[in-house]
């Protein structure tokens, strides 16, 4: 089973909409959807939730008020300033909990525990264009590398389960944890980017940390109408570094629109964008089971 990965530098680039078409286009998938942190996927390809199940990560402290002496050496001890003593009572903030344990230590009353905490879900669901694993990580909650390895590894298991010869990953927009997290092992990156000096840097970026990784990548240049200047600096760029250029999508109003109906391009118009996804998804195909020719 092979699994690809859409990756761009940052978001916006409109990933999210190369991934559903290219959902559309292929046969015999799983979709994972890698972007936890702002999962989207789902509006496009109307899951049908067959599973969901509680993501629990790191350990946070909780202070039972009834034992609470209110002595505060906790909130002296804690170097992340997240306990505070309110009227004789101290209580956590979770968001500034570092989990270190140290409350725990210092409590004379035992008033301080540490407890596993939920965090997200994740869920497996059936869509129309296969089963999809994704998921759902609470505002401001960290651990998002580690739900992103959840999901690929439950997209795996549901692969060997129906035989699908293909993950279809939508990566995390970025360079941080979670994009490592997408990249790691995947056999092939398709990084879209766009021709703005912005999406350009951090397209740079994604190809190196994908170097490290050893993940080979592939660039598309989303809307490389909207500056020729930029699109050619980014053709050079990746002719220098010997990065396949396998599309380039034109700016079409159908993708709008396709969006506004919670679709695909590419189930919804015959026009520029359509076509152009349609041939870098044989590209894309070629290469991964090694049929193209390309590097
Ligand atoms: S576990 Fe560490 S960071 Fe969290 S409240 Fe206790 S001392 Fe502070
Ligand atoms: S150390 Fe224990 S008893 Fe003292 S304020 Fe903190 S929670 Fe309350």
């Amino acid at each position: 089973m092979k699994q690809l990965v859409v990756t761009s530098g940052k978001g916006g680039t409109g990933k999210t909409s190369v991934v559903a078409s290219l959902a559309a286009l292929a046969d015999d998938i799983v979709l994972a959807d890698c972007d936890v942190d702002a999962a989207d996927l789902h509006l496009v390809l109307s899951p049908e939730r067959r599973r969901r199940e509680v993501f629990s990560a790191g350990f946070l402290a909780v202070v039972d008020a009834s034992a609470c002496a209110g002595c505060g050496r906790c909130v002296e001890a804690c170097r992340f300033g997240a306990i505070t003593l309110e009227d004789g009572q101290a209580s956590v903030n979770a968001y500034a909990c570092e989990g270190c344990g140290v409350g725990e230590l210092v409590c004379p009353a035992g008033a301080v525990r540490f407890e596993e905490t939920d965090v997200g879900e994740w869920f497996v669901s059936d869509t129309p264009a296969g089963p999809m694993v994704h998921a759902r990580l609470r505002p401001g909650a960290e651990n998002s590398g580690k739900l992103v390895t959840v999901v690929r590894r439950e997209a795996r298991a549901e692969a060997a389960r129906c035989g699908a010869g293909l993950i279809l990953i939508d990566g995390s927009p970025g360079i941080g944890c979670p994009v490592i997290a997408s990249l790691t092992g995947a056999d092939l990156a398709l990084a879209v980017t766009e021709p703005t000096l912005s999406a350009q840097h951090d397209l740079e970026r994604v190809v190196e940390v994908s170097r490290i990784l050893r993940t080979p990548v592939v660039v598309a240049i989303n809307r490389w109408d909207i500056n020729l200047d930029v699109t050619n600096a980014i053709e050079e760029w990746c002719h220098k570094e010997e990065l396949p250029v396998v599309g380039l999508i034109p700016y079409d109003t159908a993708v709008t629109r396709a969006q506004i109906e919670g679709r695909s391009v590419v189930e919804t118009s015959d026009g520029a964008a359509a076509a152009s996804l349609d041939a870098l998804w044989r590209r894309v195909e070629g290469i991964l089971t090694g049929t193209s020719g390309e590097d």
